[in-house]
């Protein structure tokens, strides 16, 4: 039986990304599903942003890091992310792992960019806004970006991690 592990919907080939393609990523699709059945999610499109769309990014407004159109400047996602993942990432505490898009403003699992308002980098970077609210649910997840699963040691840790955190999830139920 494969271990059920959450992942960013385009990391699969799905075509949800602001500008309707995928990241297809063949260590996910392929190598890893032997171990793993995935629950795909694209917090984007589930916040109601249509595809294509236009980009978001991260912004510090001086005061907190907020989810803002790049060019489209009325739209404004923070708060519709924030309780997203809020919501998704209780609900999916029953995941044995999870690997995200890296660099996404929503589903980055780390160093995703921070701009000021005027566009010039804000001089420190974060997790996405999505990611962020999962891992904070979750802080015992084993999480992983999918730019890091290139490197066999790394992919090889991945695995393991997910596998004693199913384990340890199955003998305290
Ligand atoms: Fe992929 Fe996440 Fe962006 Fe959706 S929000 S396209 S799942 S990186």
């Amino acid at each position: 039986q494969r271990i059920p592990v959450g992942v960013s919907s385009c990391l699969l080939g799905e075509e949800v990304r602001y500008d309707g393609t995928h990241k297809r990523n063949p260590f996910v699709t392929e190598a890893l599903s032997r171990y793993f059945e995935y629950v795909p999610v694209c917090p984007e499109v589930a916040i109601g942003l249509s595809t294509p769309r236009p980009p978001i990014r991260l912004e510090w407004d001086g005061e907190r890091v907020r989810v803002r159109g790049v060019r489209h400047r009325s739209i404004e996602v923070t708060e519709a992310m924030a309780d997203y993942g809020r919501r998704k990432g209780a609900e999916l505490g029953w995941l044995s792992g999870y690997i995200l898009k890296s660099k996404s403003p929503s589903c980055g699992m780390e160093r995703v960019k921070v701009y000021k308002e005027d566009g010039h980098p804000a001089g420190f970077s974060s997790a996405g806004a999505y990611a962020r609210q999962l891992m904070e649910q979750n802080p015992l997840l084993p999480v992983e970006e999918e730019g890091r699963l290139n490197d066999p040691a790394l992919r090889e840790g991945f695995v393991c991690r997910v596998f004693c955190y199913h384990r340890w999830q199955r003998l305290r139920a």
